[in-house]
């Protein structure tokens, strides 16, 4: 495993949120609600660089839910790029329809990939 390859830099991470977040949120909301939501988005920021730090380092249990996500994750990063983002849950591959399937069936995994090139 490449343990270089970990998190996005957080000042290039912060400077993208400032620009993506900031100035919208601050010419679109009255300050009482503004900074609230400015917060939400940097701790849920910080949350995932966390878990996606955790995960990519932790020694899971064999079997537990943690471990099949890592595996999951470890997919997406070595294997299918193109698929299979979700890092704490499948949720989103789900709607997206971006998800790795269980097994390893690679001509199924050749068709969620072109569907998600198609849908680009
Ligand atoms: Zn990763």
């Amino acid at each position: 495993m490449d343990k270089y390859r970990l998190v996005f830099p957080p000042t290039v991470g912060y400077m993208i949120l400032y620009y993506l977040f900031y100035k919208p949120i601050l010419n679109n909301f009255e300050e009482h609600k503004a900074f609230p939501l400015l917060l939400g988005i940097v701790v849920g920021y910080q949350l995932y660089d966390l878990m996606h730090y955790f995960f990519h380092h932790a020694d899971h249990r064999e079997g537990s839910y943690m471990k099949m996500m890592k595996t999951y994750h470890m997919q997406h990063h070595y294997k299918y790029g193109t698929i299979g983002f979700g890092v704490s849950n499948k949720l989103w591959d789900f709607v997206f329809k971006t998800e790795i399937m269980p097994g390893g069936d690679k001509q199924n995994q050749e068709a969620v990939i072109a569907n998600a090139k198609y849908q680009k």
